[in-house]
């Protein structure tokens, strides 16, 4: 622990130390908020370390990494309390967030159990003056959900943060729908509840700043906000939102869509798996877990997805193709080098 050298005061007098300068949260430099081994703060010129010793009630070093870890946590406000909704949840309480909640249904019971606050009201929880509003919504009800919500009882500049699994349709829509003086990141965590279950290290997590306000202090919530999944150890992807649903069409929609179909095709466990087909029963597995709307949802709210569903479709068409003409040219060979005709005559 540091201590700090103060003059030298008489004996008698108990030692005042001048009260510390303790910046405000949105005055904090960038580099000290969102550094995870933050620097310290020595804003008084007048201080000079002198020495290193036990924590003592002057101790302003404990004083001002206290400040600073209170200034890195948000209050958050997750609105779509469902799988997804509660999965992220979890971590961000972890974390030392504030969580509040809101949702169609009655969550409250969960949310508790969690250390969430929950609000059965839209209009509660927007009082409550949340920093950040994250949507957790299927992607189908986003539209309902983010025009029902009483945005006028919020702050004028809070950060709204969405997780669809499109991109491009969330963010016009916030751009339509949200006053300027709200700020907008669209992100997109590439994991689940299944696939995040043991950690988000090297997991992929997508953004994009698409409006996020001039002033330090936006910026610096903004870099908050992406720095709890930077933490984790995800893999951080600032890319448009349109190159997003590009590359997503052709890798989860098609991992979806495969999933489903082979859990049509009611694959069972058998003595011999292979490792491959062990690799099918997961996919199978994990795909089935999610609901219906996120599926529907990738497929209607991301307009690369009917192209990849033609292509997929070609791909198997062409695979069935090649193996049919292969066993025609099988069957020519056996009908026509024995030298008998379809009709089992000797060709001339
Ligand atoms: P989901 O079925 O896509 O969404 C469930 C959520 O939508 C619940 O909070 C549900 O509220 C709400 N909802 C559904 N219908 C509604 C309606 N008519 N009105 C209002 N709210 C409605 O499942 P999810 O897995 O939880 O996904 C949530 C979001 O996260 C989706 O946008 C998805 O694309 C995204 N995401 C999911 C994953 C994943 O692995 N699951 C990964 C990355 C991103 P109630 O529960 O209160 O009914």
């Amino acid at each position: 622990m540091l201590s700090l050298g103060f003059p030298q005061h008489s004996k008698t007098k108990p030692l005042q130390p001048p009260k510390p300068y303790l910046p405000c949260p949105s005055s904090f430099p960038s580099s000290l908020i969102f550094n995870p081994t933050p620097p310290l703060v020595r804003p008084h010129l007048t201080l000079q370390i002198r020495a290193l010793d036990a924590a003592q009630p002057f101790d302003y070093e404990s004083l001002i990494s206290h400040q600073f870890q209170n200034c890195s946590k948000l209050k958050i406000a997750i609105v779509g309390f469902g799988n997804f909704g509660q999965f992220l949840a979890k971590t961000l309480i972890r974390q030392g967030h504030i969580v509040l909640a809101h949702s169609h249904s009655d969550h409250s019971e969960t949310a508790k159990k969690m250390g969430v606050s929950y609000f059965l009201d839209a209009h509660d929880l927007c009082e409550e003056h949340p920093e950040v509003i994250l949507l957790c919504t299927s992607i189908l009800s986003t539209e309902t959900v983010l025009k029902s919500l009483p945005i006028k009882r919020l702050k004028r500049n809070t950060l709204f943060v969405d997780v669809l699994s499109v991109k491009e349709f969330p963010k016009n829509l916030f751009l339509q729908t949200l006053p300027l003086e709200f700020d907008v990141l669209c992100t997109h965590p590439m994991f689940g509840p299944e696939s995040g279950k043991n950690g988000w290290k090297d997991l992929p997590f997508v953004y994009e700043k698409v409006r996020i306000g001039s002033d330090e202090s936006r910026a610096n919530r903004c870099q908050q906000f992406l720095d709890i999944f930077a933490r984790e150890g995800c893999e951080m992807k600032e890319m448009s939102c349109a190159e997003h649903d590009i590359f997503a069409a052709g890798s989860q929609f098609i991992t979806h869509t495969v999933g489903r179909m082979l859990k049509n095709l009611d694959l069972k466990s058998t003595p011999i798996n292979t490792k491959g087909y062990e690799k099918l029963l997961d996919l199978v597995e994990n795909t089935s877990k999610d609901s219906y709307d996120l599926y529907y949802g990738l497929f209607m709210y991301n307009p690369n997805a009917t192209e990849e569903l033609q292509r997929l479709e070609n791909a198997f068409d062409s695979v069935k193709r090649q193996l049919f003409g292969q066993l025609h040219d099988v069957l020519r060979k056996q009908l026509f080098e024995n030298d008998l005709g379809l009709d089992g005559t000797r060709a001339i």
